[in-house]
Formats: structure tokens, sequence, C-alpha cells
């Protein structure tokens, strides 16, 4: 007992000169950007960072935060607001070449951490709306997303391949789920990890459809771009989906600054990485999670911590 009280003495008076890396000195604050409250970047981020929290040894005081997803994100990052931000890899892709949100400022500072799981365009539609084909959407009152989410851009190339034009709405996802099933909107397109509860909320309050996207030009845009893969919605999916859907995908990456230090950047890297199967277990879009494909279909270098991390283990 009288051991245990020195102790802890000689720790805080250490901690107050603030050199020592015991328990006693401050965790260092991690901030992680993630999206709506019911999509997966949120969950993502939250459980990354109980991961850092649980294996960290108080070195870190981690915490997921919703946000307004991919393009706030990176901006977040580079201004130094975030630590670190969930982003989807085309628009990853954009901000490092100076294109899209990004046209002819590319963010020099964006680095790459990793990248996690497969996102898919969803376009999503009561069944009572009679929209079967992203032509039917004509005129039609559609969510695109919130300026600074990642599904806006894609909303945009599929109207614009489709030769549509939309009564656009730019609600965030939590609402845009609820303006759906209040016929307020009679779709919306969101890029997301499956299972998210913005598709389960209206599949399992109301009838829904989900809408293929998969025409000639659609199979043409994603040929030529390494961030792009066709894919489908398998049945089972979500309620009332009970065929597979053709659309496309990208993969939700990690993005960070570098401005954030290495020693950070590795030991969060280490700590996911080592702990993996925690990951894997705490959502099911998480379930396939693999180190080797985490390190694909990322666009801006690696941040040099990371880099570290792979490197040691012969990944790189
Ligand atoms: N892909 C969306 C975005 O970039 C977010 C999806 C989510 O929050 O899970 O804004």
């Amino acid at each position: 007992m009288r051991k245990l009280l020195l102790s802890t003495v000689a720790a805080a008076v250490v901690g107050l000169g603030g050199v020592s890396a015991t328990p006693a000195h401050a965790a260092r604050d991690l901030l992680i950007g993630g999206g709506s409250v019911t999509g997966v970047y949120y969950q993502f981020a939250l459980h990354v960072c109980s991961l850092v929290n649980t294996h960290s040894d108080g070195a870190y005081n981690c915490v997921g935060r919703p946000a307004l997803g991919s393009v706030f994100n990176i901006n977040a990052v580079n201004r130094g607001l975030l630590d670190f931000g969930v982003a989807q890899s085309d628009r990853n892709w954009q901000a490092a070449n100076g294109s899209g949100d990004w046209d002819g400022s590319p963010v020099e500072a964006l680095r790459s951490v990793f990248s996690a799981y497969p996102e898919t365009v969803l376009l999503v539609t009561r069944a009572d709306t009679g929209i079967q084909s992203v032509g039917d959407l004509d005129g039609r009152p559609v969510n695109i997303g919130n300026p600074g989410s990642g599904q806006r851009g894609n909303a945009e190339d599929v109207l614009r391949l489709y030769g549509v034009e939309v009564e656009a709405e730019g609600l965030q996802q939590n609402e845009a789920s609820r303006a759906l099933i209040d016929n307020k909107i009679d779709a919306f397109f969101y890029t997301v990890g499956n299972p998210a509860a913005a598709i389960e909320e209206p599949a399992n309050s109301t009838d829904i459809r989900i809408v293929p996207i998969d025409s000639q030009a659609i199979r043409d845009f994603t040929a030529d771009k390494p961030y792009y893969v066709m894919t489908s919605i398998q049945p089972g999916a979500y309620k009332g989906v009970d065929e597979p859907v053709e659309t496309y995908a990208v993969k939700a990456t990690v993005v960070a600054s570098t401005m954030l230090d290495d020693r950070v950047v590795y030991d969060v890297v280490k700590i996911v990485m080592e702990n993996l199967d925690e990951l894997r277990a705490a959502h099911a879009a998480f379930k396939h999670l693999d180190p080797a494909e985490m390190l694909q279909g990322l666009s801006a270098p690696f941040h040099p911590g990371a880099q570290r991390y792979y490197e040691e283990q012969g990944w790189m």
C-alpha cells in the first residue's frame, strides 16, 4: 500500500515536469472524423478509437466523432482540425491529384494510413414510387447528399452519366432516411458500407427498393478508374432486397496529414493491425478486413508512420 502510494506520487511529480511517458503523463488526445450517425464511418471511427484506448496503456485518448463525410474529413485533416478522417477512395484520389472538389489545388499534405472496407453507391427509393431505374428519377425530389459528403459527387456523376435532372436535396443522411420514410423525398443516394443503419431504418419501416446503377456509361466511367469497381448488393443485405442489384463501389480509406506525428500514426496502425480480429467482430461491414487489402486502393502517399510499420512487417 505504502509502496503504491509512493510510486503514484513519484509518477505525479514526474508528470508535472511533462517529460514522463508513465501513465501519469497526460494521454494524447486523438480525434477521428467519421460521417452521419447512421452511417458506417462513424462506427469505424468509434471502434478504431476503442481499440486504441484499450491497447495503448493510457497513452491515447481517442474519440471517434460524427462528421460531414469524405470531403469534410479530408479538409479538416488538412487544417489540423482532425487527426484522422475516413474518406472514400475516389475522394482520396481527387484530393491527392487536385480534381473534383480540389480542382487545381491538390491537398499536398494529405497522407494515406490504410483502406478498410468496400462502400457501394446506393440509390434507395420506396417501393411505391415506381422508380425502377435512374432514368425514372427525372424531376423527382432526390437527396444527393450534404455538401462535404462523399456520396454527393457520386450522385452528381450518376445523374450526369444517365442525363437526368432531379430536384436535388442536400440533407445529411440521418435526415434523408427519415425524409424517404415520410414521403418528403422519393429517393436518396448514399455511398456506404453494408449493412448501414441508414438503409436498415427505411427498409424496416416501409417497403424499399435499391435501384441498379449499371448503364454502359457507368461501366465505361468506372472501367478506367482504379478506385471504382462494379459490384452487386447481395439478396438479403436489407429487407426488400431479394435479387442481386448491380452498382459500383469505392473503398473507405483512413487519411491523415503530414502534420501528424509519425509516432502517433505508427502506434495507431500497429494497434489496429495487431487487433484486427476485434475490429472484424465489431461490425458486419468490417468482417473481411485483411491487411494485404488494407494497403491497396490508396492514392495519397502513405504517411511515414504507417509506412514504417508496413515495412517492418515486410508488407511493402
Ligand atoms: N461515404 C460517405 C461519405 O463519404 C459516408 C458513409 C458513412 O458515413 O459510412 O460521406
